[in-house]
C-alpha cells in the first residue's frame, strides 16, 4: 500500500514550490497546473495524491496506465495524460482511455488517434512534444516544424491540439537551458496566436521547474517528488 500521509505531505511542498516560482516570475499562482506522474506506482499511490486534491495524472506505458485507470473508476473527475512514446498498435487504447496526449510527434499516431477516438467521448487533447534540445535520441519534433504538424491536426476534428511539451536535455548548462526553453516559449506564443485554444506548455520537471516556469510553463510534470523514487 502507499504511504498516503507521505504522498499528501509531499505534494503540498510540490504546490508551494509551484506557488514560490510563480511569484518569482510574477505570474498568478493557479497560472501553473501540477501533472502528477503516476508511472510503476501502484493506484494506491494515485488514489492518495487523489485524495490530498490532486486530479491530473500522467503515465508513460500504455498498459499499465489503462490498468489503474480501470481500478480507479470511481475517480469520476481525475484527468488522465498519456506521456510516454506510443507505437501505432497501442493507439486504440489511449484513445478510448486517456483525456490528454501529451507525446504527440507524428501524424500517423495522430490519424489513428483521431479515427479511433469515439464520438461519445470530448476530443483528445493533444500537445505537440518538442525536441528542443535537438536531441538523436529523443522523440519529438523539430520547433521549425511545429507550424506544419499544428496545421494538419487542425484537420483531425476528434484531436484538440492543446500546445506544446517538451523534455530537456539532461545534461544541458545554464546556458542551453535558457536558450532552448526560451526558444520554446517562443513558438508556444506563435502557435498562440494561430489557435485560440492553445493554452498548455507542459514543461518543467523535478529539478528544473523554477526556470520552466520563469519560460512561461503552465505544467509541470513531477514524479518522483511527489510519490518517491522509482524502482529501476
Ligand atoms: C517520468 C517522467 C516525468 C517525471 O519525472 P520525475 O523525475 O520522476 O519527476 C516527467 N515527464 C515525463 C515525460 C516522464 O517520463
Amino acid at each position: 500500500m502507499a504511504d498516503s500521509e507521505a504522498i499528501a505531505t509531499a505534494l503540498a511542498e510540490q504546490q508551494r514550490r509551484v506557488q514560490k516560482a510563480c511569484e518569482q516570475a510574477c505570474r498568478a499562482p493557479q497560472s501553473v497546473r501540477i501533472l502528477a506522474v503516476s508511472k510503476t506506482k501502484p493506484a494506491s499511490a494515485v488514489r492518495a495524491a487523489y485524495q490530498a486534491g490532486q486530479r491530473d495524472f500522467g503515465e508513460n506505458y500504455v498498459q499499465e496506465g489503462v490498468d489503474k485507470i480501470a481500478e480507479l473508476a470511481d475517480l469520476s473527475d481525475i484527468v488522465w495524460h498519456f506521456i510516454g512514446p506510443l507505437q501505432s498498435n497501442k493507439t486504440k487504447l489511449v484513445a478510448d482511455n486517456f483525456a490528454w496526449m501529451q507525446s504527440l510527434d507524428r501524424l500517423k499516431i495522430a490519424r489513428r488517434l483521431n479515427d479511433q477516438r469515439s464520438d461519445d467521448q470530448a476530443p483528445l487533447q493533444v500537445l505537440v512534444q518538442v525536441n528542443i534540445d535537438n536531441e538523436a535520441s529523443k522523440a519529438g519534433i523539430a520547433i521549425d516544424d511545429i507550424a506544419d504538424f499544428a496545421a494538419q491536426l487542425a484537420q483531425l476534428p476528434r484531436l484538440q491540439l492543446r500546445g506544446l511539451m517538451a523534455i530537456p536535455a539532461a545534461d544541458a548548462s545554464n546556458a542551453q537551458q535558457q536558450q532552448s526553453f526560451s526558444a520554446l516559449a517562443n513558438a508556444f506564443k506563435q502557435l498562440q496566436t494561430h489557435y485560440p485554444q492553445v493554452d498548455t506548455l507542459s514543461l518543467g520537471m523535478s529539478n528544473d521547474l523554477e526556470p520552466a516556469i520563469e519560460h512561461g510553463s503552465t505544467m509541470v510534470r513531477i514524479g518522483t517528488s511527489i510519490f518517491g523514487k522509482r524502482q529501476a
